[in-house]
């Protein structure tokens, strides 16, 4: 692989197969950028010297503008922007623009300006230790969910970069033989997801199919949908999550195109039984991504790491979804975000919630300084970090997801 002429530091997340999408702000307004090494390049001074196609949708306050040109559109601007950083360092220089910047000193934001938001429950293993705990006497897994990718429509306006401060929501829970009452949360968790997010969209009433949801699907965002059980398993019953969930949903600050991603797909894990023709795709849907949750309190510098898994193995993949979101001919447009659920594995230390990893608190998790966690205490840190590695490739990453709760 061709090197760039950026230095790109070793075990960077961002080499030059990566380039993700981002909003950053250097003092001159939110301007979007890419990622490479530490540094990020100025789309916007880089459309102004026109060095770039589709300079007006590269010149905009978030990516919408870019996500809504669809692929061929993508494709072209990545490739041009390939070409600047290696063979294209004189073009740069001669145009005599300010075009890069430390990432450390720029103010990362949401690079998209989210509309509507989805979460699914695609994992099996998910699925099943949470059914365990909420449905102790019948069967984890509801008739529905091998026939489906169960989802339900959250809330976009709660969603915020990675570096947010998450305020501990309140609201109304119940205990056992005792009537319910208001205050805030003792349950405070969080769910490692991974979510995509759409491009140009479909008519209404259209719906798309499962073998096109690479003409709509832009790239890949790190998600915490922070939760709050104890709110959550009061009132879920019947209509699904409500305030439990949609107090908060951060997203990590760059967006990994799908193209990026393409040398790490895999296939999917077998389906049984199998799905029903609108949900069968050709390819590879699988994304071969490892994950990662560290956990830091206040008196800690560095996070323990306390689930380790990985994302090749969601049960349903993000063309599934799609296909099942827009069955009934609903409406997706540019900057939606569609979350994976939470990602768990198979084994104890990769599940990917605390509910789960304390057995909804039954076993508490060991801090490195001395403590421990059922839940997140004030002041606690979560960093979720994903990458993908395969030999013969580069590594890319998708940064960090980080949030820190305040009372
Ligand atoms: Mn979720």
């Amino acid at each position: 692989m061709t090197a760039s002429w950026v230095e790109v530091p070793e075990g960077s997340d961002f080499p030059l197969a990566n380039l993700p999408y981002g909003v950053f702000d250097s003092g001159k307004g939110r301007r979007i950028g890419i990622a490479i090494g530490d540094h990020v390049l100025d789309l916007y001074a880089v459309a102004d010297a026109g060095l770039v196609p589709h300079g007006a949708a590269l010149q905009d306050v978030d990516l919408n503008g870019f996500l809504a040109l669809g692929r061929s559109s993508w494709h072209e601007v990545r490739g041009r922007l390939t070409e600047l950083l290696t063979d294209g360092r004189t073009e740069i220089q001669d145009a005599g623009i300010d075009a890069f910047h430390h990432q450390a000193e720029v103010t990362l934001h949401l690079p998209f300006t989210p509309g509507d938001y989805v979460d699914f429950y695609s994992s099996i293993e998910h699925a099943i230790n949470l059914g365990r705990m909420f449905r102790p006497d019948s069967d984890p897994l509801l008739p529905n969910w091998r026939h489906l990718p169960v989802g339900y429509h959250g809330r976009s306006s709660t969603i915020v970069v990675s570096g947010t401060e998450i305020h501990r929501p309140r609201g109304q829970t119940k205990q056992e033989d005792e009537p319910p009452t208001e205050g805030p949360t003792r349950a405070l968790d969080i769910e490692l997801e991974v979510g995509f997010v759409t491009g140009p969209g479909n008519e209404l009433g259209v719906p798309i199919d499962a073998d096109d949801a690479g003409d709509h699907i832009f790239g890949m965002v790190l998600v915490n949908d922070w939760s709050a059980r104890d709110i959550q398993r009061w009132e879920y019953v019947p209509l699904g999550p409500f305030l439990g969930k949609s107090f908060a949903t951060s997203v990590s600050p760059w967006v990994v195109p799908l193209e990026a991603l393409a040398p790490y797909m895999v296939p999917g894990p077998s389906q049984d039984p199998e799905p029903l023709p609108y949900l069968r795709t050709v390819g590879d849907w699988g994304v071969d991504l490892q994950l990662e949750v560290g956990l830091a309190s206040v008196a800690m510098s560095e996070p323990d790491v306390i689930s380790r898994n990985s994302f090749a193995g969601m049960y349903w993949t993000m063309a599934q979804q799609l296909a099942h979101a827009t069955v009934n001919g609903t409406r997706i447009g540019p900057g939606d975000l569609y979350a994976s659920g939470t990602v768990s594995g198979p084994d104890p230390g990769t599940y990917g919630s605390l509910i789960e990893l304390t057995w909804g608190g039954r076993d508490p998790i060991q801090l490195s300084d001395g403590s421990q966690r059922r839940y997140l205490e004030d002041g606690d840190t979560v960093a979720l970090r994903g990458w993908c590695e395969r030999e013969g490739l580069p590594r890319i990453g998708f940064g960090e997801c980080v949030g820190t709760v305040v009372p």
